[in-house]
């Protein structure tokens, strides 16, 4: 319908949005169009985001602040979890079965093997734990950052089968994930 531009707009956003379709997408523009205190409180909200949220400088990671808290906690383990994606360290942490540091390897290059360098020294981390899903991606990565990374005298080790080949972490129980961290495995 041409004089629903507005909501056609909004649909169309929603859409662009992981796991939305076209019905969700129009759901939801419909009770944003039908609810004007549900909308202000949404754009309040997404603003906020917006301008608060951004990636922790040393680790990645989702922060309100420069450096976000897990960084700056001293009474953390001295080890570093390697992972995908800043999600990951949501679930982890929500699992309550890992309680040393992070790093989030959007992409590997030697800004990030540097960052990753920098962490290992700053902290005095003593084991490197590679938490990727299970894949021959993953496994060649392991290799590839275990090699740039021996020379500074850090065990190596990885997150046990637990989370099945190729399944991401969004999709897997938080128990299994927790096992799979306690049960990991030196390299
Ligand atoms: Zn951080």
């Amino acid at each position: 319908m041409k004089d629903l531009n507005s909501l056609n707009k909004l649909i169309e956003a929603f859409e662009e949005l992981p796991s939305i379709g076209k019905k969700s997408a129009t759901r939801l523009a419909l009770a944003i169009a039908k609810d004007k205190f549900k909308a202000l409180k949404l754009i309040n909200a997404i603003e906020e985001v917006v301008t608060n949220v951004k990636e922790c400088e040393i680790c990645g990671s989702f922060s309100e602040h420069e450096i976000c808290e897990i960084c700056d906690d001293p009474n953390r383990e001295k080890t570093l979890a390697i992972v995908e994606s800043a999600k990951d360290v949501m679930v982890i942490e929500e699992s309550g079965s890992y309680n040393g540091f992070y790093f989030v390897l959007s992409h590997l290059d030697d800004e990030n093997i540097q960052k990753i360098r920098d962490i290992i020294k700053n902290k005095e981390i003593k084991e490197v734990i590679f938490a990727f899903p299970p894949s021959v991606e993953s496994e060649a990565r392991s290799l590839y950052l275990e090699d740039k990374l021996k020379d500074l005298g850090v065990e190596f080790s990885q997150i046990a089968q637990g989370v099945p080949t190729g399944v991401h972490f969004e999709n897997v129980d938080i128990n299994s994930l927790a096992k799979a961290i306690k049960l990991r495995f030196k390299l």
